[in-house]
């Protein structure tokens, strides 16, 4: 009698101590997930695509937050029928134009300006983004650049992330390559490689998401980068052109001449370029 109680209660107690184990390890797991996809967002920044097929240059694109992806050609050709892509045409420094269908030169030389937080520009545009951020600040606002100059090996390094994380996801080594190839943008298509990229958010909804159009960062910005020669890169409708989606937080500097231009006419780089290039 004795022994059966004392095995009932020996299983009781293994099972509850499993269930433990088990529910501890999914805690631990989603938060590592979790911890993951904000240190991506936030951080490291890519490119995505979302469910019309278009790809976000900063890794989060509405339930797909945490994926990193830049779009490859192929890719952001989806949906784009009758479009005509044009090539880079222009060899002024500012003006040099990355998407999914003009990659930076592979001799690109960049002399870098180190900003606080271990981000980095072009120095050439450094000055006038001091001025920029300082009259945001003045104006009682807390702007943060959460992610600036990227290297080629970064970009190699989020489709490594990209592919591993597949494959954690059970898809096959192969399949992997493939997928990443689809939503990760090759090296050398990511404008932040230029140093002339900017992700700039609101140090109160430091989330890359289209409700960061609504932040009093994002409103001084959308109104004023134009004079300092920074335009929102990305706008809501100009997707099937600049084959990134709507991201209301990457500026790009052109130079004050084409920014205060594309502002007025509300022309995309590309339109800008194919129209004055
Ligand atoms: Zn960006």
């Amino acid at each position: 009698m004795y022994l059966r109680i004392t095995v009932l209660i020996f299983f009781a107690v293994l099972l509850f101590l499993m269930g433990v184990e088990k529910f501890m390890s999914i805690r631990e797991q989603r938060f590592s997930e979790k911890y993951w996809e904000q240190t991506e967002e936030v951080q490291s920044g890519d490119t995505q695509t979302d469910d019309t097929g278009k790809q976000t240059e900063d890794g989060i694109s509405g339930q797909l937050q945490g994926e990193n992806s830049q779009e490859t050609v192929a890719a952001g050709g989806s949906g784009d029928e009758g479009i005509t892509h044009i090539r880079s045409c222009s060899d002024q420094w500012n003006l040099i134009l990355v998407n999914p269908w003009n990659a930076i030169p592979a001799d690109y030389q960049v002399e870098l300006e180190q900003l606080s937080g271990g981000q980095a520009v072009d120095a050439r545009c450094y000055p006038i983004l001091q001025q920029m951020m300082d009259d945001c600040r003045s104006a009682g606002l807390d702007p943060v650049i959460c992610s600036s100059w990227r290297s080629r090996e970064k970009q190699e390094t989020l489709i490594a992330n990209k592919e591993y994380r597949l494959i954690q996801a059970g898809v096959s080594e192969k399949d992997a390559a493939v997928e990443a190839a689809k939503t990760v943008a090759a090296p050398g298509t990511s404008e932040h490689e230029l140093g002339l990229a900017l992700d700039i958010v609101d140090s109160s909804y430091p989330e890359l998401e289209t409700e960061q159009e609504d932040t009093p960062v994002q409103k001084w910005l959308m109104e004023n980068s134009w004079k300092y020669g920074f335009v929102l890169r990305y706008p809501s409708d100009k997707s099937a052109l600049t084959g990134i989606i709507y991201e209301p937080w990457h500026y790009r500097y052109v130079g004050v001449e084409a920014a205060k231009v594309m502002y007025k006419e509300k022309l995309c780089l590309e339109e800008y370029l194919e129209k004055y290039g």
